[in-house]
């Protein structure tokens, strides 16, 4: 029998998402909140929580250059994951833009036989340099992160004056045949929860797929509280008290949004609510760091590098078998909510999203 990445819960891996760097051009306020605007939305929030004791940052540091696997190492990677059943590949980062040559990367997975949905993730600012290499390079799907569709408000999230590349990089991505180009908004209340019917106006106007995700307890200010959470069934009343929803039916359970579309076929949208609504018991997701850490779950406390392995001169037998063992490890389930939950020594633009 062909052998795969199974855990101990029964769930076989098939999604790996690949962080090609740690580094990052925007400082959005749920992932990397250094900005003053970051620091006075959560002063407010905590002031009105009557918090007591304000959160502690992570101390963000780029890792060296040394310790960021290679292309070569990636894709090695890749190759062997794939040939235990790893089917969709999601290059992302820190913001995957920023890493030199990514088109050649891209190029080298594109080619790796079983991987059969290649995509990326990215905030899109740098997307109308780079968006038709990466789409001749053999990309296939792309998503961008869009907030919110003020200017002023996006700033405030994302640290950077950039809505207006990000909505050229949506228009580019259409006009270079991504089917569905997707956009991806974290909702936090008081920040762009005003924005859910707007941003989905906006998605129906471009026809996309549009996916609203809960705040989750992952940034580096460590100031995530549940009350800034969004949860996806709030999110969805308010959809419905505007717009005509259908549900999408799915036959992959391991899918984590919820979908809908729209009597006219136009758009879809979907909600991840990792937090309110978990879906841990169908997770068949891995992530690969960018220096070469291989984490079972977001909210993993251990990491497994595989660096030594791959610049130690091991096997593609050895290695095969180190992911099947770390696969056998992968946590049952988060614990977001509950008194034994704590937050991982990483922040999402780390992990990789
Ligand atoms: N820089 C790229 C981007 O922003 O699209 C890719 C990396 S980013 C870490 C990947 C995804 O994680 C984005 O959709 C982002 O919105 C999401 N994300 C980051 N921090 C998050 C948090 N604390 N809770 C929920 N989603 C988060
Ligand atoms: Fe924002 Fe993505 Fe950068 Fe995090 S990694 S700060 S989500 S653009």
């Amino acid at each position: 029998m062909r052998s795969n990445l199974s855990d101990s819960f029964g769930r076989v891996m098939r999604d790996l998402r690949v962080s090609v760097t740690d580094r990052c051009n925007f400082r959005c306020l749920y992932c990397l909140p250094e900005t003053e605007e970051a620091a006075d939305f959560y002063r407010v929030k905590f002031d009105a929580l009557k918090n007591p004791s304000p959160p502690t940052p992570i101390t963000r540091e780029w890792k060296p250059r040394s310790q960021i696997l290679t292309f070569e190492e990636i894709e090695r990677v890749v190759r062997l994951a794939a040939q235990l059943g790893i089917e969709k590949v999601r290059v992302t980062g820190g913001e995957p833009l920023l890493r030199h040559g990514l088109e050649s990367l891209v190029a080298r997975l594109a080619q790796i036989p079983g991987v059969t949905d290649l995509a990326m993730t990215t905030n899109g600012f740098l997307f109308p340099q780079k968006g038709r290499t990466l789409r001749e390079a053999g990309l296939q799907r792309v998503s961008f992160s869009l907030d919110s569709l003020d200017p002023a408000n996006f700033k405030r999230i994302a640290g950077r004056d950039g809505l207006r590349s990000v909505l050229a990089s949506i228009d580019l991505a259409q006009e270079l045949g991504f089917r569905p180009v997707k956009a991806n908004a974290v909702i936090i209340r008081g920040l762009n929860d005003h924005e859910i019917e707007s941003l989905t106006d906006f998605a129906r106007q471009k026809n996309l797929s549009f996916r609203f995700i809960e705040f989750m307890p992952l940034d580096s200010g460590r100031a995530w509280q549940k009350e800034l959470v969004v949860p996806g069934r709030e999110i969805l009343q308010r959809l419905q008290a505007r717009f005509d929803l259908q549900p999408v039916k799915s036959s992959n359970i391991s899918e984590t949004a919820k979908r809908w579309s729209f009597a006219d076929g136009r758009s879809e949208i979907g909600i991840i609510a990792p937090v309110s609504e978990p879906f841990c018991g169908h997770c068949n997701r891995l992530r690969l760091t960018a220096d070469g850490k291989l984490r079972t779950c977001l909210f993993s406390l251990t990491e497994h590098d595989l660096k030594p392995l791959l610049r130690g001169g091991a096997s593609d037998g050895v290695i095969n078998e180190r992911l099947q063992e770390i696969v056998r490890q992968k946590e049952e389930r988060h614990h977001i909510g509950e008194p034994d939950f704590v937050q991982p020594e990483r922040t999402m633009s780390c992990i990789g999203g």
